[in-house]
This record gives C-alpha cells, sequence and structure tokens, in this order.
C-alpha cells in the first residue's frame, strides 16, 4: 500500500523532479567545462603594524587595484552602493527575478537593451570578464553569477565588487580610489565622498575627480547603471538648477552626487542632517599620489613575501622618528663627506623589524637614496669582534679578565695596526673588547681557527661570508669580508636573546620560531656586560641623553673610513646604525665612534627613552671566582694580587698563573741564577711576573715600568735544552720588494728576536756570515746584497734560529 502510494506521488510529480534535475546536470556539466574565469590580480599592499597602508604597487596590468575587505571600507559607503545597485543582494542567489522580469518587460516595450536587472553579483563577472552586451551575455552572465553565489561568500562577492569597480584611468576599487581621489582610507571618508565613490563607477571617464568634466549641453543625460538607469534619466539639469547651482559650469560629479543625495533623503537611507552636510561639502578636482610610507622596507617585503596584503610588523611611530633623527645626523656630517645612513630596529621580545630605513631620503638622487643600505654589502669593520669574544668565551679559553698582548705582530705577513695606530701591552680581554684593539682579535682569531669562525659566521647567516669563505683571512675580524647591516644587527639580537640567534620577523602572523642557540647565555651576558660599561673612548657627550636607557654596544670603521657602524641593544630593542656614502666614498672624518654613535645614542634615546629597561639577568651558568690580577688566571701562591672575574661553568678552563715565578737571584737583584749556576750562599727566592719573550721587550722598549728579572749569571754555564731565540722580523711570509741592488743603499731589513730573561746577547749571522751582535729585542738593520738569504740569530746560550727570506728588486 505505502509502496504504491509513494510510487503515485513520484508520478505525479515526474515532470517537476525530471526539469529539477536536468537544470542541475546542465549546470554541473557547463560549470565542469566553463568554470569561473581566473581571480584579477591586485595591486600588493604593504601595512605597518597598525594597519596604516605604508603603500601599494600597481599590478602587472599597470592598475591601481587594491584589494578592499569589508571592514575597511566606511559603512555609509556600503550602504550607498547596497541601496543604490542592488538592495536585495543578501536576498537572492545571483539573480533576482522580480528585476528580470521588470527589465525584461520594459526591453519588449522600448525596445532598449541594455536596461536594468543586473545585481551586484552579475556585475562581478561581467567586471571579471567583460563582455558585449547582448541577451547571450546576459545569460552568461547569469550563469556566471550563480557560479559566484555557489563558490564565494556574500561578504567575499561584496569585497570583490568594491574592489574591481572602475573609477576612471587605471584606478580600480573603493580603496584605490579612495587613496587617490582623497587621500584617505576608506574607512575615514565623509558621507559626500562615500556617495561620490557610489557614483563614478556609473560612468567612470566623465565623472573622475581628477579630470573637470563639466556640464555644457542644457539636455545632458546623465548616463547610469543599469538598475538606477530608468530613474536617473528623469534627471535633467532643470532638477540641479533647481538645487541653486549654475548648471552650464557645475561639475558633472557634483550633479550626480546631489541628486543622490536627495534621492536618499527622500527614501530616509541616511540622516537628513547628515545629507545636509554632505550636500554642503565641497568638491575638490585632485590626484594624489599613493601612499609611499618606509619605501626600502616595504619594496624588501614585497620582493620576499606572498600574497597582496602584506600585514607587517613595522611601527609607524618608531619609524617616522627614526626617519627624522637619521636625516638629522646625516644633515650634521654632511660638510664632512658623509652623505647617507641606514639604520635597522629590532624588537627583541620576537626579533620584529620596528623601524627600518635604508636611506636618509629615498628621494635624494644626489646621495644615490634608493640604495637600499640595509642589505647593501659593505665592510664590517670591527663589529663582528663582539661575537669572535663571545665565540671564544664559550670554547672556554678566554674570560673578561684574561690577558692579551697588544703588541706589534706579524701574522704570517699580516701585520694589523690599532685604529690609532697605537699598542697598548699587556691588556685584559674587556679592555681589548671595548677598545676594539686590533691584535689581540686577531690573535684570538687565529687561536680560535680562521675556519671555525668563519663557520659559525656561516651559520648565523652571513651569506656574503659564505660565498667568499675561501678567500677570507685574519682580517675578516677587522672588516676584510662583506655583509650587510641586516645580518650584522640579527647577530647582536643574540646578544639580548639569551644568546639565541631568531629569522627576523617582518611579518605580523609569522609565528615565532625556534631560535638556535649560538652563544650560551652565559657568554651573550658577558658580551652584553662588557659592551655596556660607560667608560669607554667611543662614547658620545652624554649630556645631552639624561633618561638615556642602558644599552651595550659595539662601533666598527671599515679600512679606508669607508664604513661607519655601531650596533647596540638592550633587552627591548637591537638597533644597527650605518653612516657612509654609497658611492664607496671614504671621509677622513668617518669613524664609528664620531659618526655612528651619535646617532646610535639619539635612537636609543628617542625609542627607548626614559624606558624602566631591565637589564639582563645574570645566568646561573656564571660564577665569580678569583684570579691573579696581572695574568687573569687562576692564581698561584706567587701571584701578587687577585681580582674577581665571571667564568662560565664546566666551560671556562681553569689554567693557573703562568707568569708569576720565583726566581733565584743575588741580594739586590741584579743577577739571576738558575739551578745550575746557583752560589752557595749571597742569593734569595723572588717572584717576578715572566712574560713571553716578544712582550718582555715589547714591554722594556716601551718602559712600561714592568718588574722584570734581572740579567742571568754571565758566568752561567748550564746547558739549555729550551727554544732558542724567535725571530720577529724579518719573516719568511713576505717577500722583500727593492729598488735594484745599485741604489739599495738605503733599503734597509730590520733583525729583531725575542728571547727570555736569561739570555743577554744575540748574534746575527747572514748566510752564516756574522754580521753583528746585538742585545736581545735590539733593532738593527742590514742591507740585503743577495737575492736569497738565510738569516740566523744565534743566543749566548748556543741555541740558534734560521730562517730564510727572498728579496725581489723592482
Ligand atoms: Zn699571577
Ligand atoms: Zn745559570
Amino acid at each position: 500500500m505505502k509502496i504504491i502510494m509513494h510510487f503515485e506521488l513520484i508520478k505525479k510529480y515526474y515532470k517537476t523532479v525530471w526539469i529539477v534535475f536536468t537544470i542541475l546536470l546542465l549546470f554541473i556539466v557547463l560549470d565542469l567545462f566553463f568554470p569561473l574565469p581566473k581571480q584579477k590580480e591586485f595591486s600588493k599592499e604593504i601595512h605597518a603594524k597598525d594597519g596604516t597602508l605604508l603603500t601599494a604597487y600597481l599590478t602587472s596590468d599597470d592598475k591601481w587595484r587594491l584589494r578592499t575587505q569589508l571592514e575597511e571600507v566606511s559603512p555609509e559607503l556600503i550602504k550607498a552602493i547596497l541601496e543604490k545597485e542592488d538592495s536585495w543582494f543578501y536576498w537572492h542567489f545571483g539573480i533576482n527575478p522580480v528585476s528580470i522580469v521588470r527589465a525584461l518587460y520594459r526591453n519588449i516595450t522600448t525596445g532598449e537593451v541594455e536596461s536594468g536587472a543586473s545585481t551586484i553579483t552579475m556585475q562581478v563577472a561581467r567586471m571579471l570578464e567583460p563582455k558585449k552586451r547582448t541577451y547571450i551575455n546576459k545569460f552568461v552572465e547569469m550563469f556566471r553569477a550563480i557560479q559566484l553565489e555557489i563558490k564565494y561568500s556574500k561578504r567575499e562577492i561584496l569585497e570583490l565588487y568594491l574592489s574591481l569597480l572602475p573609477f576612471g584611468g587605471n584606478i580600480e576599487g573603493v580603496k584605490s580610489a579612495s587613496y587617490i581621489y582623497f587621500n584617505s582610507p576608506p574607512g575615514k571618508l565623509s558621507l559626500s565622498q562615500s556617495i561620490m565613490l557610489a557614483v563614478i563607477p556609473n560612468d567612470p571617464n566623465s565623472l573622475r575627480l581628477d579630470r573637470r568634466n563639466t556640464v555644457t549641453d542644457a539636455t545632458y543625460v546623465i548616463p547610469g547603471n543599469e538598475a538606477t538607469r530608468e530613474s536617473e534619466k528623469k534627471l535633467k539639469l532643470s532638477d540641479s538648477r533647481q538645487a541653486g547651482m549654475t548648471a552650464i559650469t557645475e561639475n558633472l560629479i557634483k550633479v550626480k552626487r546631489d541628486y543622490w543625495i536627495k534621492k536618499f533623503n527622500k527614501e530616509n537611507i541616511f540622516s537628513s542632517s547628515d545629507l545636509k552636510d554632505a550636500l554642503d561639502e565641497p568638491i575638490e578636482e585632485n590626484r594624489f599620489a599613493i601612499p609611499v610610507v618606509a619605501p626600502h622596507f616595504s619594496y624588501y617585503v614585497k620582493n620576499d613575501f606572498q600574497g597582496d596584503i602584506i600585514n607587517t610588523t613595522l611601527d609607524l611611530s618608531i619609524q617616522q622618528t627614526t626617519e627624522n633623527i637619521l636625516l638629522r645626523n646625516v644633515k650634521k656630517v654632511f660638510y664632512k663627506g658623509i652623505t647617507n645612513g641606514a639604520v635597522l630596529i629590532i624588537d627583541n621580545k620576537n626579533s620584529s623589524v620596528v623601524g627600518y630605513c635604508g636611506s636618509a631620503d629615498f628621494y635624494d638622487e644626489g646621495s644615490f637614496g634608493q640604495v637600499n643600505g640595509i642589505t647593501a654589502i659593505r665592510s664590517p669593520g670591527s663589529t663582528l669582534k663582539a661575537a669572535l669574544y663571545a665565540y671564544a668565551f664559550d670554547e672556554g679559553n678566554l674570560t673578561p679578565q684574561m690577558k692579551l698582548a697588544d703588541i706589534p705582530t706579524d701574522f704570517h705577513g699580516y701585520q694589523p695596526e690599532n685604529y690609532d695606530l697605537k699598542f697598548y701591552g699587556n691588556v685584559s680581554t674587556d679592555f681589548a673588547l671595548v677598545n676594539s684593539l686590533n691584535i689581540p682579535a686577531v690573535k684570538l682569531l687565529e687561536q680560535t681557527g680562521l675556519n671555525n669562525f668563519i663557520g659559525f659566521l656561516e651559520g648565523a647567516g652571513f651569506n656574503q661570508i659564505q660565498k667568499q669563505k675561501n678567500k677570507l683571512g685574519l682580517s675578516v675580524i677587522l672588516g676584510g669580508c662583506g655583509t650587510n647591516l641586516q645580518e650584522l644587527t640579527r647577530l647582536f639580537t643574540a646578544f639580548a636573546r639569551k644568546g639565541k640567534l631568531y629569522p627576523l620577523n617582518f611579518i605580523s602572523t609569522e609565528n615565532e620560531s625556534r631560535g638556535e642557540q649560538i652563544f650560551s647565555e652565559a657568554s651573550s651576558y658577558l658580551i652584553a656586560k662588557i659592551l655596556s660599561g660607560i667608560n669607554r673612548s667611543d662614547i658620545a657627550d652624554l649630556s645631552n641623553y639624561s633618561k638615556l636607557p642602558k644599552f651595550a654596544w659595539k662601533t666598527g670603521t671599515s679600512y679606508g673610513k669607508r664604513d661607519a657602524w655601531a650596533i647596540g641593544f638592550n633587552p627591548n630593542y637591537t638597533i644597527g646604525v650605518w653612516m657612509g656614502n654609497f658611492n664607496g666614498v671614504g671621509s677622513p672624518n668617518l669613524s664609528g665612534a664620531e659618526v655612528a654613535v651619535p646617532l646610535l645614542f639619539d635612537l636609543f634615546n628617542a625609542i627607548d627613552y626614559n624606558s624602566d629597561v631591565k637589564w639582563f639577568d645574570v645566568p646561573e651558568e656564571l660564577y665569580v671566582r678569583e684570579v691573579c690580577s696581572e695574568s687573569g688566571l687562576i692564581p698561584t701562591q706567587y701571584c701578587r694580587s687577585v681580582t674577581r672575574d665571571f667564568a662560565i661553568k664546566n666551560k671556562s678552563n681553569n689554567e693557573v698563573c703562568n707568569i708569576h715565578k720565583p726566581v733565584y737571584v743575588n741580594l739586590n737583584e741584579t743577577i739571576q741564577y738558575c739551578t745550575g749556576c746557583l752560589p752557595t750562599s749571597g742569593y734569595k727566592k723572588v717572584v717576578y711576573p715572566i712574560y713571553q719573550p716578544e712582550l718582555t721587550v715589547w714591554l722594556t722598549q716601551n718602559k712600561h715600568g714592568y718588574h722584570i728579572p734581572p740579567q742571568h749569571n754571565p758566568n752561567c754555564d748550564a746547558k739549555f735544552t729550551e727554544a732558542g731565540p724567535k725571530i720577529l722580523s724579518p719573516s719568511e711570509d713576505y717577500e722583500y720588494f727593492l729598488e735594484s741592488p745599485q741604489n739599495s743603499e738605503n733599503q734597509e731589513i730590520l733583525l729583531l728576536a725575542a728571547s727570555d730573561s736569561r739570555v743577554k746577547t744575540h748574534y746575527w749571522y747572514i748566510n752564516d756570515k756574522f754580521f753583528r751582535k746585538c742585545k736581545p729585542g735590539e733593532r738593527i738593520f742590514f742591507n740585503p746584497k743577495e737575492k736569497e738569504l738565510k738569516i740566523t740569530c744565534l743566543d749566548d746560550k748556543g741555541r740558534d734560529r734560521s730562517i730564510r727570506i727572498n728579496v725581489k728588486y723592482y
């Protein structure tokens, strides 16, 4: 019984079911064969952290087509557009049957094809795929509209519509139009402006706001969009005259705007007082440029990140402050031949870029303002020293109070000098770092191993160094390599983030990735402590900075005074500063301390002004120990005084002081004895500091007043088994270029050798012929006559050392 009932029912509605089924099938087949056209390309937009549009770029078809999101648009504009174009938008499925029937009737009675019935969805279909207006194309549009309604939400369709509306010329979408015509984001439009934006797409070429189109014909019929065209046709100039306008010279857009204001007023769409204000608002002919804020940053982000709307981490207020301070500082030093600078500011909370100035003035072509000084490859000067010292702390061979020798040294032919051309002798590690001494740094790099350190830098994201690595030498640590402000500043964020290096974050939605531990927290803390001291020779005049927050910084000046660097950090920010010339010309006045440090101070003072910066906590792995104040090593019974030093648990070595040793001397300390020549009476045991021979020589020559042991007993004939004299000059690593032997009278080569304190005479031999004798450390010169030379130094204990050098002539 039941089955029969069902059968009867199906039979009854058989036709309807069949029709619905066929239509559905037809739609599915059509949809399969005629999928929706591809979405249009939108302009790339770059936004600051607070959503402000920094800049946008033309699409590849040269359009300003900014993708519009509903939240960005003033509600008045959306309301005006919906009321005007498609008031049933939220209720229909792409097609509005009522208006189709109405339009069809009108077409039949008037014989016009174009009129009416296009929903917003259908208009979107037409904007995506422009076609001639024919009946067939109208059906295509309807089909497309249904496809759109199936594929997209109402919100997405409306956003597409707002984004694609034509506004004259290459301006598409209400957002583009809002910026270009009103210099305003679409959320801050007045009612008058909103209504104009709802109206212009009807006839963008006549109504566009960057050209004056006036009504000249008294019978001019205002063109309308399809849905509203019929009623608008009735609007003649008489209407605008009634509104008190002089129609002959009136701007077309004003006529249109006022018509709609009155219509909305009649329909009570907006409050009448708002509409009256809108009517009184003057209309200005204008075309503004799309904003260009932080151009270097925007360009960098545009090329590095996908998507048409890129929400970045840039802090607009920090950016503007930074731009002003940078420009002011560059102007201050312009007369010294320094024409540009760059600043990168990182928020240490999440390594996000909050300030980014690639040059002082992007539009200053004379100073190559369009070059991005943040990504430009330059020599880093001494800035990498901070990383080397941190690396060495972690290796365990160095602590802040250990002593390093700052004396003239030959590194296989490389003889670096200090920035001030002075040498400081026996200095502590922290002094060497703060004062950026060159010899200790090169020596430290040699001990650490060049390849180890370069490998470390590669791992820390130094790309140019990676490319150059086979060509790099010990001079890397003094700037003999290429890097950029971005890599350097990022490196310094690791000191501020417990030794962890994170990728720089440009995009606000980027997830915090896990950092890589490149330094220990302890060694980062030590670097921060050493570099934040205020007793520094490179400090600016502090009287201008009463509320300056605490921070640590390292300076750098490249070879030839081409680049001045200062990179600073505290728990809040890491700020990298570069100054110089983009054409690569150096300036004698350029130095990190004199030029870059004042800028860095200004920036910290402005951006982190008076902040209650809580300094880094002392890491647990760090402890304080007593060390010999003269060597920085664990004191022995012979050390005369001790001081406190930091050391890293399970890392820092426990080497005991090796310079304080007891020495046998006669009673007035003028003669030294060894166990071989110790007399039976008349001697005592005195503790002297015994330095390595080179340092002893330098300290003696430079009269540093060191308490040095007296000369060894001249009558001693004990055998010495240790190494002989150390030849400091000449060096086997050099080729000596001289003028031709005929006029080589004044060309001399230095002979210099060091020995321990027991040696009192050196004997020099050249090609096995005796040349001269002298005291250890005494500088004597000889005039080479042959091309190949064997140079031998013999000491009074019978130990000798030889080297071979080549002399070439020009
Ligand atoms: Zn000692
Ligand atoms: Zn002796």
